[in-house]
């Protein structure tokens, strides 16, 4: 447990293991169609690259991670899925530092990738596989998704802030969450952004001031600590 706000930061912010902010790709980076995998079918998300700036700047490796059941559908290939994301990354102007998708389906018509993997959402695999090979510590990153199964997989993987935004599922996710749908439990999302630029600046404004969280649970043992006096 962090004592203090600032020594929360200060960990944080050590070089020794990296940060990163996990990104899933449709709905947060890309407008979501349904099954995005024709290059003339990608629009990017308003603010997307805005965004990346920012969180580059503040030192953060980009890590997508993203399920392409569509693949083990037979919908499209990974030739298809791989053209996409390199026009999306050129267009968002940025380097991604890692590049994580899921190809496998429960119900996938391709054979061999018919199955219950491990790196689907919500399996936390592709994050716990990517900190693995990127040298990334999970307690010290964050996660953006437009979906409950983004939440789901960065908890389980034990990363340390999620973000749910409101485009792409995210405002259905969130209806779903108000209605009662599911559940608040420990797999809910930390905050909730309009979109990918607000919860980049939500994340520079909480790497200078500190985490909203945090500053309620420091603010709260201090209470318990004078009251014992
Ligand atoms: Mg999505
Ligand atoms: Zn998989």
């Amino acid at each position: 447990m962090e004592r203090t706000v600032e020594e929360g930061n200060k960990r944080r912010k050590e070089k020794s293991a990296r940060r990163a902010v996990f990104l899933d790709r449709d709905g947060v980076l890309a407008e979501e169609v349904g099954h995005l995998h024709r290059v003339e079918d990608l629009k990017v998300i308003e603010g997307a690259p805005e965004a990346l700036r920012i969180l580059k700047e503040l030192g953060y490796a980009l890590i997508i991670v993203t399920n392409q059941g569509g693949i083990a559908k037979g919908m499209y290939g990974e030739e298809d899925f791989w053209n996409v994301t390199e026009e999306l990354q050129r267009r968002l102007g940025v380097r991604f530092d890692g590049v994580y998708f899921c190809p496998h389906h429960p119900e996938g018509s391709i054979e061999h990738l018919r199955m219950e993997c491990r790196c689907r959402k919500p399996s936390p695999g592709m994050i716990l596989k990517a900190c693995e090979e990127h040298k990334l510590d999970p307690g010290k990153s964050w996660l953006i998704g437009d979906h409950v199964k983004d939440i789901q997989a960065a908890r389980r993987a034990g990363v340390w802030r999620t973000i749910l935004v409101m485009t792409g599922y995210g405002k259905d996710m969130l209806r779903r969450y108000v209605e009662g749908e599911v559940s608040l439990t420990s797999e809910t999302p930390h905050y909730f952004a309009q979109d990918i630029l607000f919860a980049a600046k939500f994340i520079r404004l909480v790497e200078e001031k500190g985490d909203p969280i945090e500053v309620a649970q420091a603010q709260k043992s201090e209470v318990r600590k004078r009251a014992k006096l």
